[in-house]
């Protein structure tokens, strides 16, 4: 049986809803995400309701061992398209019809939210009676309360219409965002799995998850988090140092994981790690921005532990410049060259398949990562990670298409060039049907739920491919993430031509809409 640390147990003879978060992985994916330690701290906070956590691949509690069918709302966090399949299983297996037209006013309303659901949803809508589109904080309070106050919740829908961020297909919904992230939600008593068996440890370890920022303005042409959480907004280090002390004695954990879009951009980067470290915490983070990357910066991050730096130089120059990533290759050098002087190892990672990559570029890139591997100073020092590049709505790469061919293609070009245990790539097929599903609309419904009994081939998948052109009216043209069309159509002309957007924030505003997103 696993045991936890700070789960919370409540009368339910005490509370006026029962609210399931559940998380559509493994229980070290959900224990890594901040956002599902968010919800769990914030619904909680409230006397009159309890949040329980329900992981896959089960269906009942954590908590309480209930059973998905008897809470009054079952919630969803979709953070990657591949999950769907697994919001169907819990389902099923927690006693819920899967389509919301054979579900009645005693089955929970069945609500989502995450990335997924805030950029396209709609392959999900057949199985969702309503999505969640923007930070849970600005939401959720609301969401609960009209429930409260309806006698048929899931009769009246439309009345959930009237917050700002609930999104029903057909209806135009603009996604809200916190402003100031002092009004965030932190968890402090954050819940820690004891045990030490692996496959409950979360990604980072035994570590109390710091938020630092959300959002990023960095502008890379093919990240949607970038695109849909825009504007970076930062917190205090003052208050963050406050937090991880108050965390730190509520957890018993001694090490922080920085947690962030862009963690390394923060204007007191350096200064937070030394804190960090004079309070006696080993420091943890995720993907280092290049550009934000000292000598001092990683000179601190090595003393409070850190063994590994990650690093993301995506493709070769030419292909960079297109993805909108303004480091240069001597930029990356000296980077992983001061990383080793400071002893640590060295994790890049790369995509393959990105816009205006050919086949000479493919065979550079081959020699490039070679080169990289050959700084090492001993064996697995550098360490590559190899993703397909797969386009995302929101982002100035909605308009390309995925080429399983092709990609196929290049991976083998780049297993045989490289061939080393130190490098791992993702299977390409997975690739497509998160291709798939990341562009399509209510018509994958259908595949979804046939998945759950058999096995559906790709090229039944293959047929629901669809390469959108610049003139055709997207699947998730009512959902407002803040970022205009315009913007994004102009960024795609400039990566189709090679040519850079520097960092709005160092080089002004280019107004591509995010600064005036609505927001409560
Ligand atoms: S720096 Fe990272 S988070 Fe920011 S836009 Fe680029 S890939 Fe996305
Ligand atoms: S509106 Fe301007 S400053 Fe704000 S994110 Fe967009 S480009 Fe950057």
């Amino acid at each position: 049986m696993l045991l936890e640390h700070n789960a919370i147990i409540k009368d339910i003879r005490k509370v006026d809803l029962r609210f399931a978060s559940c998380y559509p992985n493994l229980y070290r994916s959900a224990m890594s995400s901040l956002g599902f330690h968010i919800i769990y701290d914030f619904l909680n906070s409230r006397e009159d309701i309890y949040c329980e956590r329900v992981v896959y691949p089960h269906s009942k509690s954590l908590e309480t061992g209930t059973v998905l069918k008897d809470f009054d709302i079952v919630s969803f966090s979709l953070q990657y398209e591949q999950d769907y399949i697994n919001v169907l299983k819990m389902l099923k297996q927690g006693g819920i019809p899967l389509q919301k037209e054979d579900r009645n006013s005693k089955h929970p309303l069945i609500i989502a939210g995450g990335p997924c659901a805030s950029s396209n949803p709609l392959p999900m809508s057949r199985f969702i009676d309503l999505f969640v589109v923007g930070e849970a904080e600005v939401i959720l309070d609301n969401l609960l309360d009209v429930y409260l106050d309806l006698d048929n919740p899931k009769a009246n829908l439309d009345a959930f219409l009237e917050i700002e961020g609930v999104y029903l297909p057909d209806h135009p919904v603009k996604m809200v965002t916190v402003p100031d992230l002092m009004d965030a939600c932190h968890p402090i008593r954050q819940v820690v799995p004891e045990t030490d068996e692996k496959e409950y440890i979360p990604a980072f370890g035994r570590a109390f998850l710091l938020e630092v920022s959300r959002g990023c303005t960095r502008g890379c042409r093919f990240c949607m988090a970038g695109c849909i959480y825009r504007p970076r907004r930062e917190m205090p280090i003052k208050e963050l140092l406050k937090i991880a002390e108050r965390g730190g004695n509520a957890t018993g954990l001694n090490k922080i994981a920085l947690i962030g879009a862009a963690v390394s951009d923060h204007s007191k980067m350096e200064e937070l790690c030394q804190g960090l470290h004079e309070r006696g915490f080993q420091v943890t983070t995720p993907s280092l921005r290049i550009e934000s990357v000292t000598d001092n910066l990683l000179e601190i991050l090595k003393l409070s532990g850190l063994k590994t730096i990650t690093i993301a130089p995506e493709s070769i120059w030419k292909v960079r410049k297109a993805a909108n990533k303004s480091i240069t290759d001597e930029l990356i050098k000296d980077t992983i060259n001061t990383a080793f002087k400071h002893n640590l190892n060295v994790k890049l990672y790369f995509m393959l398949g990105l816009p205006t990559e050919n086949q000479t570029d493919i065979e550079c890139l081959g020699k490039y990562i070679k080169e990289l591997i050959k700084m090492g100073k001993r064996k697995n020092q550098v360490r590559i990670s190899v993703n397909p590049f797969i386009p995302k709505p929101h982002t100035p790469f909605q308009w390309e298409g995925f080429n399983l061919d092709e990609l196929k293609f290049k991976i083998k070009y780049i297993d045989s060039h490289i061939n080393l245990r130190s490098f791992k790539i993702e299977n390409p097929k997975t690739a497509f049907i998160q291709y798939i599903l990341s562009m399509g609309g209510r018509e994958l419904g259908d595949l979804l739920e046939r998945s759950l009994t058999e096995k559906v081939s790709i090229r039944e998948w293959s047929k629901f491919a669809h390469k959108w052109d610049m003139n055709e009216e997207l699947p998730w043209k009512n959902i407002d993430v803040g970022i205009k069309d315009e913007f994004l159509k102009k960024e795609y002309k400039k990566a189709i031509n090679g040519n850079l957007t520097p960092w709005c924030e160092e080089f002004g505003c280019y107004n591509c809409g995010a600064c005036n997103k609505q927001s409560n």
